[in-house]
């Protein structure tokens, strides 16, 4: 595999740091660059009601002074706080919002941030955020749901090798036909 450097990003909960942990562990030449410890490391965050609060500008101002050669960037904030020159492929985690729901009640987060990052998942808002920092050539897509860490990790091996096995992703049809859209939205 070539030297690049590559984001993992998608909503909390969608398995970023399994992910990265597992590439990390197949080669140790990479070095992760965890987005929200840093920011908490330099003092970025403040307590807001649904938890932390970040300043991406101040944050990211602080990220381009750094050296990222060789890294694994991970965190949800990437699309805000890197450049596209940063970066050689974005891959953005997407997982079923049910499956989502789930794992944030485990984390015990509060209702109103479950249905905040539920809705962000279903309308692929990181996603979206991806393709307009980086572009669509360096944007891919995985779909985690109900794969294991290691069938996610081969499908971005085959990105990073051959710019295949991305997927498309939507959301907003399921919950549609489940008629559960304003389970989500407010409106
Ligand atoms: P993130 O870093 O995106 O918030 P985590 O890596 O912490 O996500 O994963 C969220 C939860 O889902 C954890 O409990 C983790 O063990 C579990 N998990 C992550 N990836 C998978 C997977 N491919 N299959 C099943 N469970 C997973
Ligand atoms: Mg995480």
């Amino acid at each position: 595999m070539n030297c690049v450097n590559l984001v993992i990003t998608g909503n909390p909960g969608v398995g970023k740091h399994t992910i990265a942990d597992l590439f990390i562990k197949q080669d140790s030449s990479y070095q992760i660059f965890d987005i929200n410890k840093f920011a908490i490391e330099k003092e970025f965050g403040e307590q807001g009601n649904d938890g932390i609060e970040i300043d991406t500008v101040k944050l990211k101002d602080e990220i381009q002074k750094l050296n990222l050669d060789k890294s694994l960037i991970v965190g949800h904030l990437a699309p805000y706080v890197l450049e596209k020159s940063n970066i050689d492929f974005a891959i953005i985690l997407r997982k079923n919002p049910y499956d989502l729901i789930e794992i944030y009640k485990k984390r015990k987060y509060q209702e109103s941030k479950i249905k905040e990052n539920a809705g962000s998942e279903i309308l692929g808002i990181i996603a979206n955020d991806s393709i307009a920092s980086f572009g669509k050539e360096k944007s891919f897509e995985i779909d985690a749901t109900n794969k294991t860490p290691e069938m996610i990790l081969e499908k971005i091996y085959n990105i990073i090798d051959n710019q295949k096995d991305a997927d498309i992703v939507d959301w907003l049809r399921l919950v549609e036909e489940k008629n559960e859209i304003s389970k989500f939205f407010d409106y």
